[in-house]
């Protein structure tokens, strides 16, 4: 008979658990028939003791197998994903989906909510008036087969494991492990149906992984997880020392998503989500079409400045019930009654916009939770316009802060200038990305 505490045990002398006992435990962790405090001890061996590269998988397909496994099959025969690592000012998936939808790959992508930070996917959409991220999985495949997109939140039955072990791992001090965050993201990504999924591994300030080796380690662990599973795999590494694009909060980052769709937007924002798309069609393609990046760049460029990748953004709206009158005019999106301004406090080049420090002002102004039940202010946010390497002189305007109560108005204000570093010496701008890993189903 298996018992949970050898299982702890073994895993506190460091050894490998066996492919039974991983599925046992998911399994009657899942029936609520092992109590908090025994997993509680298994995610702190785990922590510091680690695990191999099968019990990973082990894991990984477990949770994905503890509840219902999507089949996207009535959609289409090939489903692509895309997943952000999480980051600040991370709107891409509002401007990849809508693009990649538009060259005539379907999309219908499973959100989460954000903790912490700025608010997730979810949030934002909520943004605007009357959108529905509730949907059945009826009605969420069928307005992926009528308009080739949809974006709605995970329903409880997806990987229901991880739903319970990444609670009880934010209040044990048990986030930061690499296999428990690989096994969480993934057994999601697996539970979704996609058999192609493009990862946004991001590195820095703003980021769960704050060393390029750390986040190319949980892409390649990702990555594995994902060819073994049988799916194609993309893995990016990415920046994440200081914010995507120009705005945190929610409604400030549809209105962005939109100039982006729009063909304008920041040129950082723009670029990324331009070469986020391009590896999901990579994939979708299946090494027939899309091959030449010149050539799916260039269509990619074009649905962004010939309205198409906008239109189907519209189309996603107005099939969930969203106020399109918000989308052709975004002045429409929920407003913060005050504006303050941040200016520069001296000549030179910005050396750094340190990520999390823009990411707590916007928490601090209520676009984030720092608790699971917390509300979020949709009008809430911070617009940032310097990037690291920009010439500033003393006084210029570098932002606006967005927010409906003027003292955490000035604590985000404090914050701001914390973030924001400069050197009297020309400094290099970030690269945005610094690999990508690729896998093949096996
Ligand atoms: N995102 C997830 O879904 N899980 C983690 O553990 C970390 C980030």
């Amino acid at each position: 008979m298996l018992r949970m505490v050898d299982i702890i045990e073994k895993k506190r002398d460091g050894e490998a658990l066996t492919t039974t006992e991983i599925r046992w435990f998911i399994e009657q962790y899942t029936l609520g028939n092992i109590p908090d405090y025994q997993v509680s001890a298994f995610l702190m061996a785990t922590y510091f003791k680690g695990m191999t590269r099968e019990e990973t998988v082990t894991l990984t397909m477990a949770m994905a197998q503890s509840g219902h496994m999507m089949d996207l099959s009535s959609i289409t025969d090939y489903a692509i994903d895309k997943h952000s690592s999480g980051g600040v000012g991370d709107k891409t998936t509002l401007v990849v989906l809508p693009l990649v939808a538009s060259c005539g790959v379907p999309c219908a992508k499973m959100s989460g909510r954000g903790l912490g930070f700025s608010g997730g996917t979810l949030d934002k959409l909520e943004a605007i008036e009357g959108f529905n991220v509730n949907l059945t999985e009826e009605e969420f495949a069928r307005l992926a087969r009528q308009n080739g997109i949809a974006l709605a939140g995970q329903t409880g039955v997806l990987a229901p494991a991880d739903g319970k072990l990444y609670a009880l791992r934010d209040v044990t001090a048990t986030v930061p492990s690499l296999p428990l965050i690989a096994s969480s993201i993934m057994s999601k990504k697996l539970a979704s149906g996609a058999q192609g999924i493009v990862l946004d591994v991001k590195w820095g300030s703003g980021a769960f992984m704050t060393t390029l080796d750390e986040a190319r380690e949980l892409a390649k662990v990702m990555v594995r997880i994902g060819a073994d599973a049988g799916r194609d795999m993309v893995a990016l590494l990415s920046d994440m020392n200081q914010p995507l694009g120009y705005t945190i909060g929610n409604a400030l980052e549809v209105k962005e998503a939109i100039e982006t769709l729009k063909g304008g937007g920041a040129p950082d924002l723009r670029e990324h989500c331009l070469e986020i798309a391009r590896y999901m069609l990579l994939l979708a393609g299946r090494e027939k079409h899309w091959v030449d990046p010149d050539t799916t760049r260039k269509l990619l460029e074009d649905n962004l400045s010939n309205g198409k990748a906008f239109e189907k953004f519209r189309q996603m709206v107005e099939g969930q019930g969203g106020n399109l009158a918000m989308i052709d005019n975004p002045e429409l999106l929920p407003q913060a009654r005050e504006q303050l301004g941040v200016f520069a406090t001296e000549n030179g080049y910005i050396s750094g916009v340190n990520a999390e420090k823009v990411a707590i002002a916007s928490l601090v102004l209520g676009a984030g939770r720092a608790k699971k039940e917390d509300s979020i202010d949709h009008a809430v946010g911070v617009v940032l316009t310097v990037k690291v390497g920009d010439r500033v002189r003393n006084g210029d305007k570098m932002g606006v802060i967005h927010a409906n109560d003027l003292l955490k108005a000035g604590e985000a204000k404090a914050l701001l200038l914390e973030a924001i570093t400069y050197s009297s010496t020309p400094v290099e701008p970030l690269p945005l990305f610094y690999d990508a890993i690729l896998g093949r189903r096996n």
